[in-house]
């Protein structure tokens, strides 16, 4: 009897070759580059509907400002195409910045971007993996990873069912939730210096430009307003114990009354600030996007940077599976990429936060660089300055 209920057990277990956990950018863009190369992958997505509710600024940058930021993409002809966006999730175009002083003096840049709803976004990207023939299920999330060292593997307990793997893909956004089920408070495999943020979506008289505040309205991190045709994405991120949650919403709501903007909706989230992770690959689990830190820390923005290592992480699935090669490229290929953008930009952030101080400070601080356009230069994460 036990026995019967031991291999019950057991057979409980679904084997699936790439187990992926989270379909957000990330998520979705390795499961479709796997499923065209004909690996068995599933991803599991705690939401009910991909990319809903979105937690996000929602800016996502066209190929042209990806490969003036990171090195070794621009040859990449799967990853060119993986930005070769439908014009049904373009809802307005992004070609110019402008960064406020508290003064309302500002200093305005090109950019290369566009707005978009990230449900409908993220939905894409899924659509495309499923196309490709990976498996999405929805409504399911990660709870548990326990190890069984005498079979020599893992199991995944989720909300619907448990599952082992051949190789694991943490897709799981900021709170990296492979890493922390399996190595708890260890900071070696999970991002660090998460700050809260807060957006609404809102109406009212839109500027048609990416609009960026920098000040006491949001103390030690910016205020943003991102339009998206009718309705535009406005919010604020601040330094980590800068405000409390009540507090953010407040000094958001008190943003929108002094733009006259009505609120329709309110979200929030985590952007992981302090650079990436120091090991991306652990066993047989490889950390993407979010989960493994690679969110530009001085103005946090993350889906290209998911969306690109995602590919990578894939591709180094499909080197080991082919000819053994060692995972640890996947860290490699990263690094060489987007290592030096992530390296300046929290540079920058550590500046920011240095010398913005209050609005007089912040004022000064931005007559100073503005001029010489190293405002542009930090939200570019190139070099601030010379100096630096
Ligand atoms: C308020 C805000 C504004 C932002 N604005 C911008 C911007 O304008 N432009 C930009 O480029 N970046 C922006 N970012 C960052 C960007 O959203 C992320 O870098 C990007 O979404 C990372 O993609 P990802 O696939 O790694 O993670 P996510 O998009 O976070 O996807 C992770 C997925 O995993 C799922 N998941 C989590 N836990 C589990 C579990 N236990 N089981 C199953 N599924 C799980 C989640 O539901 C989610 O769908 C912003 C972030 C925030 C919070």
């Amino acid at each position: 009897m036990a026995e019967a209920v031991k291999k019950s057990a057991r057979d409980d277990v679904e084997h699936r070759e790439v187990l992926i956990i989270g379909a957000g950018p990330a998520g979705s863009v390795a499961a479709q580059r796997l499923a065209e190369e004909g690996v068995d992958v599933l991803s599991i997505e705690r939401r009910e509907i991909v990319g809903n509710p979105a937690q996000c600024g929602e800016c996502i940058p066209n190929w042209g400002e990806v490969i003036a930021a990171f090195d070794n993409v621009e040859k990449d002809p799967w990853l060119r195409s993986s930005f070769d966006f439908p014009d049904r999730v373009r809802l307005a175009r992004l070609d110019w910045m402008r960064v406020f002083s508290p003064s309302m003096k500002c200093w305005g840049f090109e950019l290369d971007a566009f707005s978009a709803h990230r449900p409908q976004f993220d939905g894409m990207l899924a659509e495309r993996a499923t196309s490709a023939g990976a498996e999405i299920r929805v409504g399911t999330a990660l709870r548990k990873v326990q190890k069984q060292p005498k079979l020599g593997r893992e199991l995944y307990l989720t909300t619907n069912g448990t599952y082992t793997a051949d190789y694991i893909i943490d897709a799981s956004g900021s709170l990296a939730q492979v890493a922390r089920l399996r190595r708890g408070k260890d900071a070696t495999f999970r991002p660090s210096d998460q700050i809260p943020t807060i957006y609404a979506q809102v109406e009212g008289d839109l500027p048609d430009t990416f609009d960026v505040f920098l000040g006491a309205v949001a103390p030690g991190g910016y205020a943003w307003i991102i339009p998206k045709g009718e309705t535009a994405n406005v919010g604020l991120g601040v330094a980590a114990g800068k405000l409390g949650e009540v507090m953010l919403k407040q000094y958001l709501g008190e943003f929108c009354q002094k733009m006259d903007f009505e609120v329709l909706s309110w979200g929030g989230g985590w952007i992981p600030m302090g650079g990436p992770v120091k090991r991306m690959v652990d066993g047989n689990v490889l950390a993407v996007g979010d989960a493994a830190g690679l969110v530009m820390p001085s103005n946090g923005g993350g889906i290209s940077q998911a969306m690109i290592s995602a590919k990578f992480a894939a591709d180094a699935i499909l080197a080991h599976r082919a000819d053994g090669v060692g995972l640890e490229i996947y860290e490699k290929m990263v690094r060489r990429s987007m290592g030096k953008a992530l390296r300046i930009s929290l540079r920058s952030k550590r500046l920011g936060n240095a010398f913005l101080g209050g609005d007089l400070r912040t004022e000064a601080m931005m007559r100073i660089l503005g001029p010489i356009g190293g405002l542009k230069r930090a939200m570019e994460c190139k070099r601030p300055l010379w100096l630096f």
